[in-house]
């Protein structure tokens, strides 16, 4: 099956947690890893990056130390819903700030003498 994203520069060269992995975590975790107050379901369904993919590459990190299981955590549904939006906003901004500026714009012909 195709990647649906293939273009994504960020999701380049990476391979998926293999299910082995994600498994033992899962099954070694009996509470979500995060356990945002007011957000919590509690039980974890799914293998989150304690620091999102995205946000260790910004800092530099070795792909490797990414993929670890020392940076996965257990989460449930909701608290990986919240942190992912966050996640995505802190992309975004990067992606704003390493954006070259733009340039003046001329005057408007009307304005020109
Ligand atoms: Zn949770």
């Amino acid at each position: 099956m195709p990647h649906p994203h293939p273009t994504r520069a960020w999701d380049g060269q990476r391979q998926p947690i293999p299910t082995t992995t994600r498994r033992r975590i899962l099954r070694s975790s009996p509470t979500c890893g995060l356990s945002y107050p007011g957000v919590c379901e509690g039980t974890p369904r799914v293998v989150d990056h304690r620091v999102g993919v995205a946000d260790a590459r910004a800092a530099g990190w070795d792909p490797a130390d990414i993929d670890d299981p020392a940076n996965l955590h257990a989460v449930c549904d909701a608290c990986h819903a919240l942190k992912t939006a966050a996640e995505q906003a802190r992309g975004r901004a990067r992606a704003q700030a390493a954006r070259p500026k733009a340039r003046p714009k001329p005057p408007h012909p009307g304005l020109r003498p």
